[in-house]
């Protein structure tokens, strides 16, 4: 088949051309452009090193290292500056999904801080009074959308296994620097700007985001966030109670229960009861490797495992990232995984799932369906039946999602490994700010229509359950040692982010730094996504005469991801986005 675009070789030919990123992270806040995409370099160190959104959060990741402290250490602080200075996408408003490999017990396994849905919570959450789905931002804006937040008891108890700093010493930095003050880097300034009409209409929110002229803060104006600070001195002398339980607890249950156009409800007691759950790492086989992330209730690894699955029957390496060929089974397998995700894919603690999604039977079938010289129509892409253990009729769910979020990487002087991916959901969540923080609104990862045709919907809202996820924290194994740590933000967009670095990384043989610079190029639901002013636009006439739809646009995506081989780290930080590798 003719080879259209070059993908690789304009991402390499960029890279020559640039000079390294700078180490320190003080150095690198440069505003966004189209332009930057596929000129980082990649960051190389020998003992450990922290990938993180922003620098003040990866440099402060990287200072606890320097002084002893281990990953679990590290990512209390990653976290917690920046819920500071990144706080669209993350914070303890949120929630978090951990993969961690463990280096003293050579074990892989993850930490679920999802967010829950409220006792008092039912399936019709987010119907209206007509019994039709609300708008999403109808949805979203108030205290309806809020889940109960994970952050806290996840850092805790991650911290509690496995960290050895004393606790109050890793909640010092943020505070200092809420005290102290930080500057608004370019992408916040982006971010209140972009979302200036829903900020605007919630008063604490408009109060924090903008000056005394109503404008979005600039970049580089110094912000103090004394709530915060208080905040994180609550959590550091009563540990993650001190959030859960009491002032703060209270301040939250009062702004979700009596916001004034979208109030929800929440308890005191959602808040007491919430737990992070440790789950058993879900695995999948590529090639020799092991790629491990969370199991429901996200969809992440086990969609990932399935794309894999499906196109490893191929030969990848041969056809080469420049073929047309590639992106057809590549982009034909993410269809089909995203089918099996819609109709089977929820909280697992409420509804059954499948067991035989990861089956290699069932893969193998699924992915004959691919094995053919054009793409798959609309009426070829259905939910496959995998094995189950109790079967259960579904339907599919229609849940929306738009991107922010944030992921980070962690490899210390011991080789522990944290994989993390934290989110409030939308940009700003709920954009309510209470004590410091945005509270989330995840809840709106739920399908809004508990039902379809008298048939439940797996992802309906239920009281205590967890809203369906994309995040896909991942750690790639070797017989069983870490050689990739990687993940992205990017809502469902995640699951491809991930599988295609995955496939750049291990078929194509790229460093991190190439694999997460490639142009975008995504097949979720029908329409190939092409990363608009990149060579990914250079395939538009190929995949068409293979039979796809296409579309350019922004694919902002977010990944950051460390290779760990006997010589050393090398860390690609997404050139989308202000965050850097840094280590030593
Ligand atoms: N809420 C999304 C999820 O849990 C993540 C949103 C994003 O990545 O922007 O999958």
């Amino acid at each position: 088949m003719r080879t259209s675009g070059t993908l690789i070789l304009t991402a390499l030919a960029a890279l020559l051309a640039m000079p390294a990123v700078a180490q320190q992270a003080s150095d690198v806040i440069a505003p966004e452009s189209p332009s930057a995409i596929e000129q980082k370099a990649a960051v190389r160190a020998t003992k450990h090193m922290v990938i993180a959104a922003n620098p003040l959060a990866a440099q402060a990741g990287l200072d606890v290292l320097r002084n002893g402290g281990n990953a679990a250490d590290a990512l209390v602080v990653v976290q917690t500056v920046l819920g500071l200075v990144e706080p669209q996408s993350s914070g303890l408003g949120g929630g978090a999904f951990l993969t961690w490999y463990d280096a003293a017990g050579q074990t892989v396994t993850t930490f679920d801080g999802r967010e829950t849905a409220p006792a008092a919570a039912t399936p019709a959450l987010f119907l209206g009074a007509d019994g039709e789905p609300l708008g999403f931002f109808d949805a979203v804006i108030g205290g309806r959308s809020v889940g109960v937040p994970g952050v806290p008891r996840l850092m805790e108890a991650v911290h509690a296994k496995y960290g050895r700093t004393p606790w109050k010493d890793l909640l010092q930095p943020a505070i200092d620097m809420a005290e102290g003050g930080f500057a608004v880097s370019p992408r916040l300034n982006t971010m209140i700007t972009e979302d200036i009409e829903r900020l605007d209409t919630q008063p604490a929110t408009r109060a924090y985001f903008f000056d005394a002229s109503g404008a979005p803060l600039a970049a580089g104006t110094l912000v103090r966030n004394p709530d915060y600070a208080q905040t994180l001195r609550a959590i550091a002398d009563g540990g993650a109670d001190a959030f859960y339980t009491g002032e703060i607890a209270e301040k939250i249950v009062a702004a979700v229960n009596t916001h004034a156009t979208n109030p929800g409800s929440l308890s005191l007691k959602d808040l007491a009861d919430y737990q992070v759950k440790e789950r058993p790492a879900v695995c999948a086989p590529y090639r020799g490797l092991s790629v491990c992330g969370m199991g429901p209730p996200s969809s992440g690894a086990l969609s990932i495992g399935q794309i894999l699955g499906m196109v490893e029957p191929f030969d990848l390496a041969t056809l080469g990232a420049d073929d047309p060929e590639s992106w057809r089974i590549i982009g034909d397998a993410t269809r089909l995984a995203f089918a099996d995700r819609e109709r089977y894919i929820a909280d697992s603690d409420f509804v059954s799932i499948p067991k035989g999604l990861l089956n290699t039977g069932y893969l193998a079938e699924r992915s004959a369906l691919i094995s053919r010289p054009t793409a798959l129509t609309d009426g070829d892409v259905k939910p496959g039946e995998p094995p189950w253990d109790k079967a259960e009729l579904r339907m599919d769910g229609a849940a929306f999602d738009m991107p922010a979020t944030t992921h980070f990487v962690i490899v210390d002087d011991e080789d522990n490994v944290a994989s993390m991916t934290s989110s409030v959901e939308n940009a700003f969540g709920s954009r309510q700010i209470v004590a410091g923080f945005i509270l989330n609104n995840q809840l709106t990862d739920f399908s809004f229509a508990p039902e379809k045709d008298g048939q439940t919907v797996a992802n309906r809202v239920e009281p205590g359950k967890r809203p369906r996820s994309s995040m896909a924290p991942t750690i790639v194994l070797k017989d069983g040692k870490p050689v990739y740590a990687l993940g992205s933000p990017g809502g469902s967009s995640i699951i491809p982010y991930v599988a295609n670095t995955l496939i750049a990384l291990i078929d194509w043989k790229l460093d991190m730094q190439a694999a997460i610079s490639m142009p975008h190029m995504l097949n979720r639901f029908g329409t190939y996504e092409l990363e608009a002013e990149t060579s990914a636009e250079g395939f538009v006439d190929d995949l068409e005469a293979l039979g796809f739809k296409t579309k350019a646009g922004d694919l902002n995506s977010g990944l950051h991801g460390i290779a760990i081989t006997p010589e050393g780290l090398t860390g690609g930080a997404d050139p989308r986005r202000e965050g850097v590798a840094v280590g030593d």
